[in-house]
């Protein structure tokens, strides 16, 4: 049994679905990201799990027991919000502390584990400060210290970086990280940001439209997208329409290439879809599938060199790694574009 439970949830606001039979298993300590477009429902998941929200339908288990029934401070959930939500007449320890005195704990413990709590987050010396005298992303280590002090069983983080400036949100992205996989505690994390989800989750949940697409990991979301929408969200693809020649030996033709892909197909036209990173400049070893192209663009990037070429008619992008022997081609210049038909993502019609 999964530690946290979630099954056929929905949730509707008058006639409008917003989460559509939502269903997601959570091992003890796994952090799992929801990521998705605005308005795809993530933010209304996580308020369900929180309990501030009440589903329309559906279950919620946390540790064996439905929570759906109870009010959130009956949980044990910590959440973090984007905007930081501290509490700005407390100081520092004060809001850290807050839920440990609600809860009705001894001062001299509350005390210690407040201590504990800002060493955790790297703040050991700014307990007296208040909200105003932090910067933002000291606001938001406050504020998961101040979720994380009661010792939740889940920590539920909305979009906790959105508001912070690039270089904070990422070197705060791999603290929160270090920290939950410290403590191992189960976590979900809402953002729109697929690098982040990518590089902070053990899986990650595409949602769309109300509904989970795909459920994987990082790894298989980015390089076995099983839809069009995961395909296009997470990263870049060139897509190309494909006609299929024996569809039960997944004989087709790309750019009117022959191509023999691993598996049949079915209908007479199916997309193959590549990332920038699977096609190569020139015939390489071991790439079976030989594309002429026309270079139409070229972004020399420092390390990456990424070109966009003209291929039959579709414009896609490639990135080949800096070489200090090689110069780049030149836009309008001729080239053949390689890959491995086994790196080839097929979408369906
Ligand atoms: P964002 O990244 O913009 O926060 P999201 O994926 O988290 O998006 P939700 O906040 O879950 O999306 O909202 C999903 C849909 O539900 C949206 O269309 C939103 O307008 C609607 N919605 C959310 N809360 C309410 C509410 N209390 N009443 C009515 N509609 C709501």
């Amino acid at each position: 049994m999964a530690f946290l439970e979630i099954s056929h949830l929905e949730k509707s606001f008058g006639s409008n679905r917003v989460v559509k039979d939502f269903n997601l298993d959570v091992e003890k300590g796994e952090f799992i990201s929801l990521l998705g477009p605005s308005g795809c429902g993530k933010t209304t998941v996580l308020r369900m799990v929180a309990g501030f929200e009440h589903p329309s339908t559906g279950v919620i288990r946390i540790g064996g027991a439905d929570v759906v029934g109870k009010r959130p401070n009956q949980r044990n959930i910590g959440m973090v919000f984007q905007a930081y939500a501290l509490f700005p007449n407390l100081t520092v320890a004060q809001n850290v502390g807050f839920g440990l005195k609600i809860k009705g704990m001894a001062k001299a413990a509350i005390d210690a584990r407040v201590a504990e709590m800002l060493a955790l987050i790297g703040l050991p010396d700014l307990g007296a400060r208040y909200p105003f005298q932090l910067s933002g992303g000291q606001q938001q280590r406050v504020a998961l210290a101040r979720a994380l002090a009661p010792k939740p069983q889940v920590l539920l983080l909305d979009e906790p970086l959105s508001a912070l400036d690039a270089k904070v949100r990422v070197s705060l992205r791999t603290e929160i990280r270090a920290i939950q996989r410290d403590l191992g505690i189960t976590t979900i994390f809402v953002t729109h940001d697929q690098e982040e989800a990518l590089s902070i989750s053990d899986r990650i949940v595409v949602m769309n439209g109300g509904i989970a697409d795909q459920v994987g990991s990082p790894f298989e979301i980015y390089n076995r997208p099983t839809t069009r929408f995961v395909a296009n969200f997470v990263g870049q693809i060139n897509a190309f329409e494909a006609e299929v020649d024996v569809a039960s030996e997944g004989r087709v033709r790309m750019a009117g290439v022959p191509v023999q892909l691993a598996g049949p197909v079915s209908g007479s036209r199916v997309t193959l879809a590549t990332r920038p990173e699977a096609l190569h400049l020139g015939r390489t070893a071991g790439k079976d599938v030989v594309l002429p192209a026309t270079v139409t663009e070229v972004h020399f990037l420092g390390s990456v060199i990424r070109l966009r070429a003209d291929v039959a008619g579709v414009s896609v992008a490639l990135d080949t790694f800096n070489r200090a022997d090689q110069p780049p081609p030149a836009i309008g210049a001729p080239v053949e574009l390689s890959l491995s038909s086994r790196d080839l993502i097929v979408l369906g019609a």
